[in-house]
């Protein structure tokens, strides 16, 4: 036995069992197999997939090509990044708002106990650092470059606590 789901010429799809495929031809070939809803004896296989061929109206069945499965519409990638956006907006934790106050704590009071030398951190960590002067605590810029030779002699530095909303 087997099973086929068939459509008729009126869009009705129905499923009907058969001996074999050959008696399948036969029968719809001597109109015997009729829609059980409009009795027409125009019917035919459906394709196969029912599930997805079949609607609830009881629909012609689509065109095979629109059964493929679709590739991912592209269309819905954008909305991907935007929530990634969004979300450190959102998720501001407590214990964040918590690190960002202890850093802004600590970098104002670096600031205010040490000295601001500017562009000339390098020369003045130099000079400390081999005892062209007295050790204090000095803030200032250095460019990736100048901290690694720093870095290299080694003299050290930290740099300072960035905050977020305090870049420039
Ligand atoms: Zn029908």
């Amino acid at each position: 036995m087997i099973r086929y789901t068939l459509c008729c010429d009126q869009g009705h799809t129905f499923e009907s069992w058969f001996a074999s495929s050959a008696a399948y031809d036969k029968q719809v070939k001597r109109a015997l197999v009729t829609c059980p809803v409009c009795n027409s004896p125009k019917v035919e296989k459906a394709l196969m997939a029912p599930q997805l061929a079949r609607t609830k109206k009881g629909r012609q069945a689509p065109d095979p090509t629109a059964q493929m499965p679709t590739p991912a519409a592209p269309v819905a990638a954008p909305a991907a990044p935007v929530a990634a956006l969004a979300a450190p907006i959102a998720m501001v934790s407590p214990q964040e708002q918590e690190l960002r106050k202890k850093l802004k704590e600590l970098r104002e009071h670096l600031t205010k106990n040490a000295d601001y030398v500017g562009q000339k951190f390098p020369e003045e960590a130099r000079k400390m650092h081999y005892g062209e002067t007295e050790h204090r605590s000095i803030y200032g810029e250095a460019s990736p470059d100048e901290a690694k030779e720093l870095h290299e002699e080694g003299i050290e530095f930290h740099p300072l606590p960035v905050l977020p909303d305090e870049r420039n």
